[in-house]
């Protein structure tokens, strides 16, 4: 036998009967976009290398060490698996001229991939939903798109899932922050480690967001980037607070959420669980006004989010939500194969009509006999078995057979006739 392969480590299958709580939660969040009126877009799974340290900042985790690039053999084009999906809807944006009319509502669903040390809620393919709104600069569309998540969490059901907030202002305003944090550091030079002393002088801000218990006393005293916040800066702040706290959604104002990447400004927030630990974090975004010019477009703003599905569907998980299980309507047994033409044409027109049926299917050996037939009719968790038995058959009916309804009997239903009952199959 030859080697046995196996997929790519941190990136997994996923499969049945698994896949249908990906297809549960995906419907709810296409629910949920028509609500809102964002717009799919799908965008290549493979962009441009510089897409990404351009538009992500060369000084961010996933520039510098989680990208899968590589050089296209055939041309030597640098590649790059998309390792979020944010710069390239703003770069499909730039190149078809989307928001010549105005701004756009969007959302997308997608794999992406990140060269991480693979772990729970942490994977080298894994797969986010993100909305963006493009084109629309108020703090009224910062508040809509929190509230999409927002919304997400009742439709789920999750319960335990809190909000931070911060504004990370205007350039000029974070350039005076940095200014002062670099001033901050360098005279306490001997209290920074390795990373920290790395990013002092390249993204000092990050330094903030370090995880070293041994420098949370000096990040916690450094400069505050909301003391160099302007009027403007503050009074968008003040109107996402004000419609957070007018619908009634708690949040938490962290001055050192300051999110990976250097595209954003103003807003920023994270949906955190506090019940999934370390991969806490099941949303996070912000407003990235100046994307759009960094990746060379005509000045736009936008906002918006990514959420890790995998991490949402761990804490369903974990707080006993399971979606309902799907089910065939009918399983259609089969004593002879004699009646597989006119069974199958019966179960087409069902299916026609709307129902789910599944067809029994033998092994080489045949069909199989009707004991291990109906052991299959009820596994499958249908509600109703077709039985195409000779003698009905020649009366031109089929017989249908509750499996789940110990009180029900069987009744005969014409084969001339389907679109008469099949209503009488489909589940509530
Ligand atoms: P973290 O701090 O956990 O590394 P991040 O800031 O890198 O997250 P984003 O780039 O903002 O995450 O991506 C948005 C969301 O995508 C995260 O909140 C998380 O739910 C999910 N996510 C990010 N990286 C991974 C991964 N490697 N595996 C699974 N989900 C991920
Ligand atoms: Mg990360």
């Amino acid at each position: 036998m030859a080697d046995i392969l196996q997929a790519v480590k941190g990136m997994n299958d996923i499969l049945p009967p698994d896949s249908a709580r990906w297809e549960w939660l995906e419907d709810k969040l296409r629910a949920l976009m028509r609500r809102y009126g964002y717009q799919n877009i799908r965008t290549p799974i493979v962009e441009p290398t510089p897409l990404f340290v351009r538009g992500l900042g060369q000084v961010t985790d996933i520039v510098e060490k989680e990208m899968y690039s590589f050089v296209d053999a055939m041309n030597g084009d640098a590649l790059t698996l998309r390792p979020e999906a944010t710069a390239g809807v703003v770069r499909a944006a730039i190149e078809h001229s989307m928001l010549y009319d105005g701004g756009k509502r969007l959302f997308y669903i997608g794999a992406m991939f990140r060269h991480e040390r693979p772990q729970r809620g942490r994977y080298r393919q894994f797969h986010q939903v993100g909305v963006e709104a493009l084109g629309f600069g108020g703090p009224e569309a910062d508040a809509e798109v929190i509230l999409m998540a927002r919304a997400l969490w009742r439709d789920l059901g999750l319960t335990d899932v809190r909000l931070e907030i911060n504004s990370l202002g205007v350039p000029e305003e974070r350039k005076a922050h940095r200014a002062a944090l670099i001033a901050y550091f360098e005279g306490r030079a001997e209290q920074l480690d390795a990373e920290a002393k790395r990013r002092l002088h390249s993204n000092p801000l990050r330094i903030l967001d370090t995880k070293n218990p041994a420098m949370q006393d000096l990040v916690n005293a450094a400069p505050q980037l909301s003391s160099f916040l302007g009027e403007a800066s503050l009074a968008h702040l003040a109107v996402v607070k004000l419609v957070l706290d007018a619908v009634g959604q708690p949040y938490s104002v962290n001055p050192r959420l300051v999110r990976g990447m250097d595209y954003y400004t103003h807003t920023v927030f994270e949906w955190i669980s506090p019940s999934l630990g370390a991969q806490g974090t099941i949303c996070g975004g912000g407003r990235y006004d100046g994307l759009v010019e960094m990746i060379g477009g005509k000045p736009a703003p936008g906002v918006g989010w990514g959420m890790g599905l995998e991490r949402v569907l761990d804490l369903l998980q974990q707080s006993g939500i399971t979606p309902p299980a799907v089910v065939p309507d009918a399983y259609a047994v089969l004593p002879d194969a004699a009646a597989l033409g006119s069974a199958i044409a019966v179960v087409e027109a069902l299916r026609a009509a709307g129902v789910a049926v599944l067809m029994h299917a033998g092994a080489s050996a045949g069909l199989g006999s009707m004991k291990s037939q109906f052991k299959k009719a009820d596994a499958s968790g249908a509600r109703h078995a077709l039985v195409f038995g000779g003698d009905e058959m020649a009366q031109g009916m089929v017989a249908i057979k509750p499996l789940r309804d110990a009180e029900g009997s069987q009744v005969l239903r014409p084969l001339a006739d389907v679109p008469g009952w099949a209503q009488e199959l489909r589940n509530a």
